[in-house]
């Protein structure tokens, strides 16, 4: 499958995402993981983004376009891909469309997940990330702890609060939402690919997504 997943920060993209690559082998493609393994090791591209995460600030898009256009040429993409957290701007989309469109792809659809701001809130706030830039596995303090606290259950490294994930910067990142990304509906509704899902539960979008695709 050829998919755009849309939603807030703290929606459930990544672990959708995760849930449907299991079903026909396409990959995940997350911009902030590839962001923030270039942080970790310190790469010229991981300098340049480092200032505008720590703010919880969108990279600027032409960074980002950089990284998309050589990604979705890899040859693991050939089965099919799903973008969490791309594009995030207007200018994204439709430098995107260009490139798609120059590589002779089509998408399936945009996945847009929705979710009360009151549920996202809390689940950032009690989010926590495997510290390994290779792993980047979540947990939920709450809901998904690790089994052995402050550990990552696969990789064995510190399990951390990102610096983007205080509430300071959570809420900047919901408004930077509401301002630079929330009109992507809009956008790829005027396109017809927009199927927009009440996300109650991961379960409940790949089960959606199954169906709308026929699978
Ligand atoms: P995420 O893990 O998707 O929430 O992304 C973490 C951070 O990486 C964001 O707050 C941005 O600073 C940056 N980032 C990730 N994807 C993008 C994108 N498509 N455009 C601009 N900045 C991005």
């Amino acid at each position: 499958m050829k998919l755009i997943l849309l939603g807030a920060p703290g929606a459930g993209k990544g672990t959708v995402a995760k849930m449907l690559t299991a079903l026909d082998g396409s990959v995940q493609i997350s911009t902030g993981d590839i962001l923030r393994g270039a942080v970790q090791a310190g790469t010229p591209l991981g300098k340049e983004a480092e200032a505008f995460m720590k703010r919880g600030d969108l990279v600027p898009d032409s960074l980002i376009m950089g990284i998309m256009e050589k990604r979705l040429q890899e040859p693991d993409c050939a089965k099919g891909f799903l973008l969490d957290g791309f594009p995030r701007t207007i200018p994204q989309a439709e430098a995107l469309k260009v490139l798609l469109n120059k590589l002779g792809i089509t998408l399936d659809m945009v996945v847009n997940l929705e979710v009360p701001r009151d549920i996202i809130l809390d689940r950032l706030c009690t989010r926590r990330t495997c510290s390994n830039g290779k792993c980047q596995a979540i947990y939920n303090v709450k809901s998904n702890p690790p089994k052995q606290a402050g550990v990552c259950d696969k990789c064995g490294n510190p399990v951390v609060q990102r610096d983007d994930e205080t509430e300071e910067a959570i809420l900047h990142r919901l408004a930077t939402y509401n301002q630079k990304t929330a009109p992507l509906i809009g956008f790829y509704d005027k396109e017809g690919q927009m199927f927009t899902v009440v996300c109650t539960s991961s379960d409940v979008v790949v089960n959606a997504v199954k169906a709308k695709l026929g699978m």
